[in-house]
């Protein structure tokens, strides 16, 4: 196609296996967007960023290694601080762009947008496509509206049809050039981080798959993947692929290599089982749209959970009275990264030992993990909560058999001080009684 294409990047932020930069191979002049929205950097409705400090500077390392890879193709990243609508209506003007292409995105506002746009400019040409899963929408075995109710359900349904995701594309070699005189406006993103193997962008992701794909460590991944603390007992893969930094059908393709040139076994297999959980809360968020994040769910069950600020406090601080919480929510709060076990932990804790309104606690891991993915997160919340896909209602875990099985020396929860920072819950009834 002629003209000037924009490529609006979101949370596919690589070369490799790029499906909406390939699309725009054909372009006469090209510009390469990442907009950073004023809104992720403001209190939400529950008090608390978007985006905080793990995830920020994890993100800033991610555009640089973006920009970089652009360069060396005669290209380069344009960064706008400003609402998506508003940089995509300004750059549409100026720059005379008759095509916008963007990655599907499981989030609400980030689908609305595009409406929005294409409400402005009836004759600008807008394709999505699927960049962040592993099937593409038509690969799927029913339509999304008929996504099945559970998990299970759905992994049956792929399996018994033996679907296998795509090849990924390779990196363009050449792209076309750069709208000239484009600068950015961005806001300073931190640099540092305190983590040194959660290195943000594609290099960092290819660092992590030649690591793990080198090691025994996908032979053993099934019985070590309930870990707490460390680098090995799971992949660590999530924080590249919530932001795009690394395709799913990447990491399928280096476990299948695996399985071919090492070894095939119930861990790889379990691999490949966890990467269609993500892939199930993906087409989840964009079955059920604004009711991810709705306090019923989309199924209209409703928690007899409240809002207890004191309780809130005590959880997101760690000072709880359940000591793996607090090991846990202070592990979070310093590094960005929680076990899934321990995530799982936190949030029934949250819901039935705190009796708090789940929304509050999706959102504070919204905020604090190097790996939020929309879709995840809202998606596992619900499941934790019961109001979302899990059959059996609800999950409520037994905290004390829960550490004596996953933390039986109590390594864990000394490393993190989780002891220590017991405390009882503050006597909110006090509050409710007049004074005699
Ligand atoms: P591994 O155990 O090595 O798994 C490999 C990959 O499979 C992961 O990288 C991830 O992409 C996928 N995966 C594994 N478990 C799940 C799961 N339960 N749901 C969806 N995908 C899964 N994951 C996120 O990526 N972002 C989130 O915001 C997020 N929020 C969560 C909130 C709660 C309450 C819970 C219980 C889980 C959440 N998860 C989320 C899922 C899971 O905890 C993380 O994906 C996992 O811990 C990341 O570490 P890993 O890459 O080493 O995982």
């Amino acid at each position: 196609m002629r003209g000037t294409t924009l490529v609006w990047f979101t949370h596919n932020l690589r070369l490799d296996d790029n499906p909406a930069l390939y699309a725009a191979l054909d372009s006469e002049q090209l510009i390469c967007l990442f907009v950073t929205e004023p809104s992720w950097f403001r209190a939400n409705r529950y008090s608390l960023q978007s985006l905080g400090q793990h995830r920020r500077a994890f993100l800033q390392q991610t555009l640089s290694d973006l920009d970089n890879r652009l360069k060396a193709l005669g290209q380069k990243l344009i960064v706008w601080h400003e609402t998506p609508l508003e940089t995509l209506t300004q750059l549409v003007q100026s720059a005379k762009v008759n095509r916008i292409i963007t990655a599907e995105h499981p989030g609400y506002y980030e689908r609305h947008t595009l409406k929005q746009l294409h409400r402005r400019f009836p004759h600008l040409v807008c394709e999505v496509i699927d960049s962040q899963t592993l099937f593409r929408r038509e690969q799927l075995p029913f339509e999304v509206a008929q996504l099945p109710d559970s998990f299970s359900a759905f992994r049956r349904k792929i399996e018994k049809l033996q679907r296998v995701p795509d090849a990924p594309l390779p990196t363009p070699t050449a792209l076309p050039p750069p709208v000239s005189n484009l600068a950015n406006k961005v806001i300073e993103l931190p640099v540092a981080s305190q983590h040194t193997r959660f290195i943000g962008g594609e290099s960092g992701a290819n660092t992590q798959l030649d690591y793990y794909f080198s090691t025994d460590l996908p032979s053993t991944y099934k019985e070590t993947r309930n870990g707490l603390d460390g680098w090995d007992y799971s992949s660590k893969f999530s924080a590249w692929l919530a932001n795009g930094s690394l395709s799913p059908r990447r990491l399928w393709q280096r476990i299948d290599r695996y399985e071919a040139e090492v070894v095939a076994n119930e861990s790889t297999y379990w691999l490949k089982f966890e990467l269609l959980w993500r892939e199930y809360f993906q087409w989840y968020a964009h079955r059920y749209d604004s009711k991810l994040y709705k306090f019923q769910g989309p199924f209209n069950r409703s928690p007899l959970t409240s809002f207890y600020p004191e309780r809130f406090k005590a959880w997101c601080e760690g000072t709880t009275p359940f000591a793996i919480v607090n090991a846990a929510m202070r592990q979070l709060n310093q590094t960005g990264y929680m076990s899934n076990r321990a995530r799982q932990l936190v949030a029934s804790a949250f819901v039935h030992e705190l009796g708090l309104d789940w929304r509050y606690g999706a959102a504070y891991f919204e905020q604090q993990l190097i790996d939020y993915d929309v879709a995840s997160n809202w998606g596992n919340w619900q499941y934790l909560a019961g109001v979302g896909a899990d059959p059996r209602g609800h999950r409520k875990f037994d905290l004390d058999k829960q550490t004596r099985i996953y933390d039986p020396q109590g390594v864990f929860i000394k490393t993190w001080q989780g002891e220590e920072n017991c405390h009882p819950l503050p006597n909110s009834d006090y509050y409710d009684w007049p004074a005699p």
